[in-house]
């Protein structure tokens, strides 16, 4: 039996066990076949789907414990937040997302509940083009990433989008990614990611929010999402 280490976090809780614990997966055929076969060799090992837990992570390990390890473990690594929303983007570029939240740049503010004074100013837009020199290559034959961006801003408050395409060359894209910041006074009260590889739908998303609560947020991502869908 292995020591109490988390399989989902890695956290080491020898000294801890109180809160942590063991939890027993359902079993493929071929885990129960090979626990059966260690048990009759008589030697000492860990049996398959029986999985440590720290005390962070084993009351959502147990409530996945009619999946196998290995789909509880992916479940686990997806926040039902994020997740939720992953769904409604999934099959959305980086730059379809963009465009979408372009186009919706006044209602985008509106939910934000940005300063009044903001809505109405015309967002200022800039292209950038820059080089990562590599491997002995330099422009105009090495990888380059091209950046759109649009901010408002008044006074101390600032919207602001932007997305990146990386190219390794014209013809083949690396990733794509996305952010949204809205700071006030240089902290960041609201930010939105999306990262995609090559230009295929995005991947991965993240979320960040300051003196907005939880369900605020929701409400903004998923109104956000929902304009993406609807506009594009
Ligand atoms: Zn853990």
């Amino acid at each position: 039996m292995r020591p109490p280490i988390c399989a989902f976090c890695g956290k080491d809780f020898r000294d801890s066990t109180s809160k942590g614990g063991l939890v027993r997966f359902k079993l493929t055929a071929d885990e129960i076949e090979s626990n059966s076969r260690k048990v009759q060799s008589n030697i000492v090992f860990h049996p398959k789907g029986l999985e440590w837990f720290c005390g962070d992570h084993i009351l959502a390990a147990k409530k996945l414990s009619h999946l196998s390890l290995k789909s509880a473990l992916i479940k686990m690594s997806a926040p039902t937040f994020a997740n939720q929303c992953s769904e409604i983007i999934t099959n959305t570029s980086v730059i379809s997302l963009f465009k979408s939240i372009n186009v919706n740049w006044h209602s985008v503010l509106h939910l934000l509940a940005v300063d009044e004074n903001i809505i109405n100013i015309k967002p200022a837009t800039k292209k950038d083009k820059s080089w990562s020199p590599m491997d002995g290559c330099f422009p105009p034959n090495c990888p380059y990433s091209l950046t759109e961006e649009s901010e408002t801003t008044h006074g101390q408050t600032s919207v602001r989008h932007s997305y990146t395409v990386a190219y390794w060359n014209d013809d083949e894209i690396s990733n794509t990614q996305y952010s949204f910041y809205y700071t006030q006074k240089n902290k960041i009260l609201f930010a939105l990611s999306a990262y995609a590889n090559a230009n295929n739908p995005i991947t991965c998303v993240d979320f960040k929010a300051n003196q907005i609560s939880a369900e605020k947020f929701k409400h903004i991502v998923s109104e956000i999402m929902k304009m993406n869908l609807t506009q594009i």
